[in-house]
C-alpha cells in the first residue's frame, strides 16, 4: 500500500457542500456523493474527523442582522450543524462505516456530547467522528471549530474541501489565466487576504504549526491529497 501523507485528518465541509442546486437545505443525492468520496479516504486508512456547517439552513450573523438576539441567532445555527452531521452520518453507515456524532451542546438522546479524549479514542476504533453544534459558543465559526477540533484531536492537518481545487490568485470561474497557489504560508495567506478561513482558525492553526489545506470535494482531490500528490493549495507556517 502507498505510503500516507496524513494518518489523522479534520475534514471541514461547509455546510452549502450538503445542498444541492436550490443553495440550501440538504439534498441527499449531494450528500451520498460526497460521502463516497471520504469513503475512498477511510479506505486508506486514513483516520477522519469532520466539522460540517450549517450555513445551509441557519446562519446566525444575518439574521442577527435583521434584528434577532446575535447569540440566540448563533446557537439556532449551532443546532443546524446538528442535523448536516445527523445526514452525514446517515450517508457514511450507509456505506457501511461506522460514525459517531459528538456535539458540543449536550443532546443525549440524539448524539453524544463532545469529549476529546472520547473522540480520539473513536479515531483510534476506526470511526468517523462527526464533531457537531461548533464550538458550542455563539460568536464562532465552524471554521474556528475545525482549527479547535483539529488541534485537541491530534490531526495532521485540517482540509476545507470545497468547490474549488485550491486558492487562486484570482476567480478560476471567471479568469482562464488564474494560477493556482501550490504552497503559501499564514503570514502570505492573512496578508494577501486570501479568504481561506477565517482569521480565528487561522491564526489558531498557525500557532500550533497545522497545515490547512484548500482542495477540491470531488474528482478523488481528498484522496489524492492522502496519498501526496500535488493537488490543493497547503497552507503551512514555512
Ligand atoms: N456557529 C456559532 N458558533 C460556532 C459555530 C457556528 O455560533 O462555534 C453558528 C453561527 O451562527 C454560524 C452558524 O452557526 O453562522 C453556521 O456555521 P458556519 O457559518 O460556520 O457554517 P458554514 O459557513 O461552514 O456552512
Amino acid at each position: 500500500m502507498s505510503k500516507l501523507a496524513y494518518k489523522r485528518v479534520l475534514l471541514k465541509l461547509s455546510g452549502e457542500a450538503l445542498a444541492g442546486d436550490a443553495g440550501y437545505g440538504i439534498d441527499p443525492a449531494v450528500v451520498s456523493n460526497l460521502c463516497a468520496e471520504i469513503s475512498q479516504v477511510l479506505a486508506l486508512g486514513v483516520e477522519v474527523a469532520l466539522v460540517i456547517g450549517g450555513g445551509n439552513i441557519f446562519r446566525g450573523i444575518s439574521t442577527s442582522a435583521k434584528g434577532m438576539d446575535r447569540s440566540s441567532a448563533d446557537y439556532m445555527g449551532m443546532l443546524a450543524t446538528v442535523m448536516n452531521a445527523m445526514a452525514v452520518q446517515d450517508a457514511l453507515e450507509k456505506r457501511g462505516h461506522s460514525t459517531r456524532v459528538l456535539s458540543a451542546i449536550t443532546m443525549e438522546q440524539v448524539c453524544e456530547t463532545y469529549i476529546r479524549r472520547r473522540g480520539e479514542r473513536h479515531l483510534e476504533k476506526g470511526r468517523v467522528v462527526i464533531c457537531a453544534a461548533g464550538t458550542g459558543n455563539p460568536y464562532f465559526t465552524t471554521d474556528t471549530a475545525a482549527a479547535l477540533r483539529g488541534m485537541e484531536l491530534k490531526c495532521n492537518a485540517i482540509i476545507k474541501a470545497t468547490k474549488v481545487d485550491g486558492v487562486y490568485d484570482k476567480d478560476p470561474m471567471k479568469y482562464a489565466d488564474a494560477k493556482r497557489y501550490t504552497r503559501v504560508t499564514f503570514t502570505e495567506a492573512l496578508t494577501l487576504k486570501l479568504g481561506v478561513m477565517d482569521y480565528t482558525a487561522m491564526t489558531l492553526a498557525m500557532e500550533n504549526n497545522v497545515p490547512i489545506i484548500v482542495c477540491s470535494m470531488f474528482g478523488g482531490h481528498i484522496k489524492r491529497l492522502m496519498l501526496g500528490e500535488d493537488v490543493g493549495t497547503v497552507i503551512s507556517v514555512d
